[in-house]
């Protein structure tokens, strides 16, 4: 590794960081000693995965009123944990985050890195976070604000996540030196204040050394991944209502959605719009709108129906009173629609047939 010591090059970082610091519910006062609640470092570091800070902060102050350590959590039942994460997203972070803190509150904190990265949810990144902001511990925690940083000042050419194992045994003595939790929280505070996608040189302490900027080439370094634009599903997101009752699927076990309940949600496609001729369906729309997932996008319609008398669910389907919708935990597009139906809505311009989409959620007759 020709780079000049870590411990050097990012001495300015320290000053910097002690001066700037945004004040964070989760941040320890005193930065060069173990954090005093280091159960508050762990859900701050699981709930800031893929989630920004200025929406994380509400969810911080909320989850440690309602779950303030290890053992309230380990005993919260799911339903519970779900709908304090509710809107967060990625709800598999917040099993978790219970899992974690079952295991804390059985057996202790883990004593080293490696006991860290056992706990449930606790990737390399997220134990060496913990590691090093709660426990002091000089275990460099490098994600993408991390890499895009450490990219410009040592100006690695292509992808910097190839070089992990090297700039985690570079980066280790500056975090012995300057200590732990301050460097690496510097370290992501430069990423997410000052030298982002866009890097704003001119505000940063490493300015004089850092060999993008001083090769002119900030904005080539690290070359932006590949991304290709997923397509949009069109969807109808409906909500049927009959005697005081709401059709909902319940959560599944595992997968993405673990711990939801969801309205159901048909292709738009496999729904034929209702003949000019047929009655009015008795529907309420809103305006629909894009979903945007890591990997897809969808066109939701949302609609609402009111029938006069429950029909059999299909399996995976089930009538929930409308008193128990409101206290379900959902996902954010779900949600969206429980919030519109508190809304007046308009008959849609265009409406599915009525009778497939109870074909669709009934159980088969017969
Ligand atoms: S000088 Fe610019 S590119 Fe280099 S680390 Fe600072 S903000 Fe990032």
């Amino acid at each position: 590794m020709p780079w000049p010591a870590s411990a050097d090059l990012l001495a300015p970082l320290a000053p910097w960081f002690d001066r700037v610091r945004r004040d964070l519910p989760w941040r320890a006062r005193e930065l060069d000693a173990p954090h005093p609640d280091p159960y508050a470092v762990l859900v701050s570091e699981l709930m800031l995965q893929q989630t920004q800070v200025a929406t994380v902060v509400p969810y911080f102050t909320r989850w440690m009123a309602q779950f303030p350590g290890p053992e309230a959590l380990a005993e919260a039942d799911e339903d519970t944990i779900h709908k304090a994460w509710e809107g967060l997203g990625y709800y598999r972070r917040a099993r978790f985050l219970k899992a974690a803190a079952a295991s804390v509150a059985a057996e202790g904190w883990p004593g080293d890195l490696e006991g860290l990265a056992g706990l449930p949810g606790l990737g390399p990144y997220t134990a060496a976070a913990v590691g090093s902001i709660a426990f002091q511990w000089p275990a460099p925690a490098l994600d993408g604000n991390a890499f895009r940083v450490l990219a410009r000042l040592l100006l690695i050419e292509g992808d910097p996540r190839r070089a992990a194992a090297d700039l985690r045994a570079w980066l280790a003595p500056a975090l012995a030196a300057h200590g732990p939790s301050r460097m690496t929280q510097a370290i992501m505070e430069l990423g997410a204040t000052v030298c982002g996608p866009t890097p704003a040189c001119g505000a940063c302490p490493l300015g004089d050394r850092c060999a993008a900027r001083l090769a002119g080439r900030t904005g080539a370094i690290p070359p932006a991944a590949k991304r290709t634009k997923p397509k949009a599903s069109l969807l109808w997101l409906v909500a049927f209502e009959a005697e005081g009752h709401l059709l909902l699927h319940p959560p599944a076990a595992k997968g993405l959605l673990a711990g939801l309940w969801r309205w159901p949600a048909l292709g738009a496609a496999e729904f034929p719009p209702q003949a000019a001729d047929q009655e009015p369906a008795p529907l309420q729309a809103w305006p629909g709108w894009t979903q945007v997932y890591t990997h897809r996008r969808e066109q939701v319609s949302p609609l609402h129906l009111r029938l006069g008398t429950r029909f059999k669910a299909a399996e995976g389907l089930r009538w929930v009173s409308l008193a128990d919708v409101g206290t379900l935990p959902l996902g954010k597009r779900d949600q969206r629609l429980r919030g519109l139906m508190a809304t007046p809505g308009q008959p849609p311009l265009e409406a599915p047939d009525l009778a497939a989409l109870i074909r669709a959620c009934a159980a088969p007759s017969g």
